[in-house]
């Protein structure tokens, strides 16, 4: 089976149609990463890294975590480098959990979730994530209900991908009571963390009062700096955990990307410039879909963070995203996401649709264009 992402881009090549589907920027890092990169390859940094990241770079993320969020983690016991976030999360779930273990996550959740659980022979159990106006939201007595004597770990992402929703403080100390009160570990997926919008702030679960001893945050370069296809992902929190997690992923890549790390190790240094400028260009890309959307009459709920956003498919006259999907393919020309690849039930997540607004305008508009015309023309079709 493939997964959605290889699914829906070979969709879009094969129709010649727009790709809001899969979630890569369609332009360039910054250029003095993509330097930075091309010095370590001529610097000869092209063997092996160490299996828990090259020093530089554990050094950059431990000055990171502490700058952005007052967290110090020792760069050489409490931070791993790992092939992405995905790997992060596929070597921490079965590092962390035995056969039958149960782990929390929101619904709709990040596809390889699904998988790295399965792997670690581990059990999901999902909270749904509810539409309320604007705002997806989850109900505290859901997540206490969904704790059992096998719940090991509860995994969160924020900003959340696919809703755009970014966990407020509030809720991130409910979550927090939980995995104190049933001694849970957190697996927190910060991989949006820089891309937050309306002045929201990303807040680590790992800041809240006995939660740095019981979690795992990760996070990755890609979103960060426009280089999904770097993979350089890493994972902070106390030994203990990080240990477990290496032990794993030494079996699975053991460690890659030399140049890569390196690169990152200095766009990790400094990296406001450049996000906060991409951050505020996002967002107007963002708006620019909100309004255009707005304006052809289909309802979309504006995200607080990521590069997402969801539209309601039945703006459109359908009720079933997927097959809108392949619909607007084929007679609109742009690729958009069902969003029940992100649910276990699918009735859920059946009318939504998720757009990714990490492409150039030009795209964007085009695309505006195109949903508009087809969300137009629907009511005199039905007419005819
Ligand atoms: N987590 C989330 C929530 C994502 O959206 C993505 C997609 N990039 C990943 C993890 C994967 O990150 P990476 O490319 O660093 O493996
Ligand atoms: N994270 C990206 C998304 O959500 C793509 C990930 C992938 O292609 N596997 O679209």
């Amino acid at each position: 089976m493939k997964s959605v992402f290889a699914v829906m881009t070979a969709l879009a090549r094969r129709t010649g149609a727009l790709n809001l589907g899969q979630g890569f920027p369609d332009s360039d890092g910054p250029d003095f990463l993509l330097d930075a990169a091309r010095r370590a390859i001529g610097e000869g940094l092209n063997q092996y890294p160490p299996v828990n990241g090259l020093p530089r770079l554990r050094q950059a993320i431990s000055e990171q975590r502490e700058a952005e969020y007052g967290l110090r983690y020792d760069p050489d016991s409490e931070i791993v480098v790992t092939m992405g976030a995905t790997e992060a999360v596929a070597a921490a779930l079965p590092a962390l959990c035995d056969t039958g273990d149960e782990v929390i996550v929101f619904e709709p959740y990040y596809d390889a979730y699904g998988a790295a659980i399965s792997l670690a022979g581990g059990v999901r159990r999902t909270v749904l994530l509810q539409r309320d106006g604007d705002r997806f939201v989850f109900d505290p007595d859901e997540l206490r209900g969904a704790v059992t004597s096998r719940t090991r770990v509860i995994l969160l992402n924020s900003p959340h991908n696919p809703t755009g929703k970014v966990f407020g403080l509030r809720e991130l100390e409910q979550i927090a009571e939980v995995c104190r009160e049933h001694d849970l570990i957190a697996v927190t997926d910060e991989v949006y963390e820089y891309l937050t919008y309306d002045g929201v702030r990303h807040i680590t679960l790992a800041s809240l009062p006995g939660m740095r001893e019981r979690t795992l945050a990760i996070s990755s370069a890609g979103k960060t700096f426009n280089v999904t296809g770097w993979k350089v992902g890493w994972a902070c929190g106390p030994a203990r955990l990080v240990d477990a997690l290496v032990s794993v992923k030494q079996y699975l890549t053991f460690a890659g990307g030399g140049p890569f790390q390196a690169a990152v190790a200095e766009g990790l240094r400094n990296p406001r410039p450049w996000v906060d400028t991409l951050r505020d260009d996002l967002q107007g890309r963002r708006d620019t879909l909100l309004t255009g959307l707005a304006a052809a009459g289909i309802r979309t709920w504006t995200p607080e963070g990521t590069y997402f956003l969801q539209a309601d498919a039945a703006s459109f006259g359908h009720h079933d995203g997927e097959e809108l999907c392949h619909v607007l393919a084929e007679r609109a020309g742009v690729v958009l996401l069902p969003s029940t690849a992100f649910y276990d039930d699918e009735e859920a997540g059946r009318p939504l649709l998720r757009l990714a607004f990490c492409k150039r305008r030009q795209t964007l508009d085009t695309a505006v264009e195109r949903l508009t015309a087809f969300a137009l023309a629907r009511p005199q079709e039905t007419q005819a």
